[in-house]
């Protein structure tokens, strides 16, 4: 049975008032990436990067879901188990939209990680001022569940066994608003028989050719179009598009 994957950033959580890192305007225009986004600013200023995380989860409290992220949620209401979403993104619009079982390669920002015994728990969009404990073990070692640079992403294993699961039944990779900066999206898209790219403009690190559809737009302008082209996908036989062709342009 064929399958979809979405893999997104933080571009299709832009129209819903989250900035994206390195847009114009984006939070790297404020911070610098590795006083606020690593291992290495973290050991040396803890208080500093928990104040960052709290701004940007209080920033979440009242964000609401736009287009793509519902368009997401309606075809895995509509094809139950087909469509898995994996995202950069450490927000929580796809749960508030209703997707199901989403992977937060990046962590979560709604949530808090000890770095004792690696509990998860949920915080909502409250703060972490750094002398919480654990209610699993106890230890005074609790931070933000989102992962920086130069630290382990755990998830990541999921997104390689979805991607051999997408070349191995014939599967669609849809990637949504990444710069492919942080993740080499171009190579992810080729283990994928079909591919669909939709991001604001081109970008320096993905060739666009290796896409068989690719649509230069806003998210939400893009979300009916993905839409009509993933249920043709899913609802078609073995052996092609949905009566289209694979190289389709909208
Ligand atoms: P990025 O900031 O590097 O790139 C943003 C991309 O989104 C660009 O390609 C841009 O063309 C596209 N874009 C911007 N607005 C768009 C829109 N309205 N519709 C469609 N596309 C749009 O983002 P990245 O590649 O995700 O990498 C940044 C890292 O920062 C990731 O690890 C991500 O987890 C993290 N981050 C997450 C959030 C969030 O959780 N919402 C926000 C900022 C950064």
């Amino acid at each position: 049975m064929r399958n979809i994957v979405f893999l997104s950033g933080a571009g299709i959580s832009a129209e819903s008032g989250i900035s994206t890192f390195r847009d114009a305007g984006g939070l790297w225009d404020t911070y610098n990436v590795m006083d606020v986004c690593s291992a290495e600013a973290f050991r040396r200023n803890r208080q500093f990067v928990l104040a960052f995380y709290n701004k940007r989860r209080r920033e979440l409290a009242g964000k609401a879901p736009n287009a793509a992220h519902r368009m997401v949620a309606e075809l895995q209401r509509e094809f139950p188990g087909r469509v898995l979403n994996i995202t950069q993104n450490i927000d929580d619009l796809f749960e508030k939209a209703g997707c199901q079982g989403t992977v937060h390669l990046h962590g979560e920002l709604t949530k808090a990680r000890c770095e004792t015994c690696g509990h998860i728990w949920s915080i909502g969009y409250a703060d972490l001022v750094g002398t919480e404990l654990c209610p699993r073990c106890g230890a005074a070692r609790v931070r933000h569940h989102v992962v920086m640079f130069n630290e382990q992403a755990p998830e990541y294993t999921r997104l390689y066994e979805a991607l051999d699961g997408l070349s191995a039944d014939r599967g669609m990779l849809v990637v949504i608003g990444t710069s492919g900066l942080v993740l080499p999206v171009e190579e992810f898209a080729r283990y994928a028989p079909y591919r669909v790219l939709n991001n604001l403009e081109p970008q320096e690190a993905i060739d666009d050719r290796v896409f068989s559809v690719h649509m230069y737009e806003k998210a939400g302008d893009a979300a009916p179009k993905i839409a009509e082209l993933a249920h043709h996908f899913l609802s078609a036989g073995r052996g092609g598009l949905g009566g289209r062709r694979a190289d389709i342009v909208f």
